[in-house]
């Protein structure tokens, strides 16, 4: 299969409406202290919980696309919704903050209790916040769709992300440009990395750095740690969305599902119920690095790391990048968790 040089791959993803918001290149940091106490692989950390947007994280780098699309459809209101404590949520009503736009979030479950971790930076960036019965995906869907038209009727320009359509492919986008901007930075130092590791939710992330890789033709391979689905529902999906920002892209790549590597061990009980593996990874990122992990992504994709280079399963010698997607907010939402009395 054809591959792309890095100019080229740039230019189109250059081709893409665009708004700045990140602050980019994130920084590239080795963690030397957490490779020693492992005995393990050397580790770096790509730091995308720095994007710094309001806390940041990787929606932000997606934003820079979602933004514009808004801004193309000339919307004064951005839609989106998810869960009471999403990251994506409280980055969105950021950007539309930066943009002058109002945002309306259409997010799962009551508010009970103090107000913390994401939700509380919802109500203090100001967007409007409704509240719907806990559902399913397509619920939510209906739910952002049946808001749109009400605000439409009212006079705004409602512009929607729903994050489960196009929106993901357009998440994509900005992770290959993420590998792109990561593959500047292992040049630099002479940096080869065997394995670059990643949280996988909805596959957006996942699918770009697949994408980059695949497109560039480099032998490091792409590792996910599912946060919530099993690996079988992934492998399509992520090379789904691949395959899709491919096409956006006018990439000649095409990836197979058996190409997705993915781990789902780490998801335990379910989404946003933090493993055992999950807050020892946590804390030792903390206590070694002085690295805030997040409970329900970036902790539970270390686990799988810590896992994986405690099983000897990266070769000796072999030099691995952790993307730490974000998330720290959620941390103050999930105190509970890490008290002494917590079993
Ligand atoms: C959304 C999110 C992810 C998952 O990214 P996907 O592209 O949906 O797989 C990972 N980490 C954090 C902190 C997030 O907010």
């Amino acid at each position: 299969m054809q591959t792309l040089s890095r100019t080229e791959l740039k230019s189109r993803i250059d081709r893409q409406p665009r708004i700045g918001l990140a602050f980019l290149p994130t920084p590239l940091q080795e963690c030397r202290r957490l490779s020693d106490t492992l005995r393990g692989p050397k580790i770096w950390m790509k730091r995308d919980d720095l994007t710094g947007l309001a806390l940041g994280g990787n929606k932000t780098r997606m934003l820079e696309f979602w933004m514009a699309q808004a801004r193309e459809a000339a919307a004064d209101l951005v839609i989106t919704g998810a869960f009471l404590q999403s990251n994506h949520c409280r980055q969105v009503a950021a950007a539309a903050n930066r943009l002058g736009m109002k945002t309306v979030l259409v997010l799962f479950g009551k508010i009970q209790g103090e107000l913390q971790g994401n939700l509380l930076l919802d109500v203090i960036l100001g967007a409007d916040i409704r509240n719907v019965p806990d559902g399913s995906f397509a619920d939510l869907q209906q739910h952002l769709y049946a808001t749109e038209q009400a605000y439409r009727e009212r006079g705004y320009k409602p512009y929607v992300i729903d994050g489960l359509g196009a929106a993901t492919v357009t998440g994509a986008v900005a992770y290959v440009e993420c590998l792109l901007e990561m593959v500047a930075q292992w040049e630099e130092i002479g940096l080869k990395p065997d394995y670059v590791i990643t949280p996988s939710g909805s596959g957006s992330t996942h699918a770009g750095l697949a994408l980059g890789v695949k497109t560039l033709g480099l032998r490091t391979k792409i590792q996910g740690f599912s946060v919530r689905r099993n690996a079988r529902e992934i492998r399509p999906s992520v090379a789904g969305i691949a395959n899709q920002a491919a096409q956006l892209l006018d990439l000649p790549i095409n990836l197979d599902p058996e190409e997705i590597l993915v781990e789902d061990r780490t998801v335990g009980e379910g989404y946003g119920i933090p493993t055992e593996g999950c807050l020892e990874a946590v804390r030792l990122l903390g206590q070694t690095e002085g690295i805030l992990l997040d409970p329900t992504y970036s902790g539970k994709a270390m686990a799988g790391l810590i896992h994986s280079a405690r099983e000897r399963h990266f070769p000796p010698g072999s030099t691995i990048v952790f993307v730490h997607t974000g998330g720290v907010p959620i941390l103050f939402a999930r105190s509970r968790y890490f008290s002494p009395d917590h079993d």
